[in-house]
Parts: C-alpha cells; structure tokens; sequence
C-alpha cells in the first residue's frame, strides 16, 4: 500500500515553518527569481511545493543556505 505523506508534509511544513526552498536561502534573487550560482531551481521553489499538483518527492537543495 502507497502512503500520501503529502497532506501531513504540507501540515508539518507550515506549523514548524519548515525552511527548505529558494526563497528562503541566501543565495536567491528574489527580483528574478533565480539562483545567484546559476542553479536550475525550478524544483527548489516554493511555488513548486504548493501548486495545484504536488510533487510526490521532496528535492532538497545541497547548496541551501538559511543564512
Ligand atoms: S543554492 Fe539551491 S536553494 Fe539556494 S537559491 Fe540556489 S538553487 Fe535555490
């Protein structure tokens, strides 16, 4: 049997204010939205995460940084 983590994910991320896409690392440029190291980062996004159709897996950024 499959399991959605999806719902207890979306849960989770928002009470314990989970940090894990560009928008929240120091490398991010968020007038255009692109990563300052020239990273594809269309998977790293927050919009990713939330949009209509979750992804079933989680992509985490080697290079994140909270700062
Ligand atoms: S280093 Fe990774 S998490 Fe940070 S902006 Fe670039 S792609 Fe996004």
């Amino acid at each position: 049997m499959e399991v959605d983590y999806r719902p207890n994910f979306e849960e989770q991320r928002t009470r314990y204010s989970f940090c894990f896409t560009c928008e929240d690392c120091a490398h991010f440029d968020g007038e255009t939205g692109e990563c300052l190291h020239g990273f594809p980062n269309e998977q790293h996004r927050l919009s990713y995460y939330v949009s209509e159709i979750r992804p079933g897996t989680i992509l985490f950024c080697k290079d994140f940084d909270l700062a």
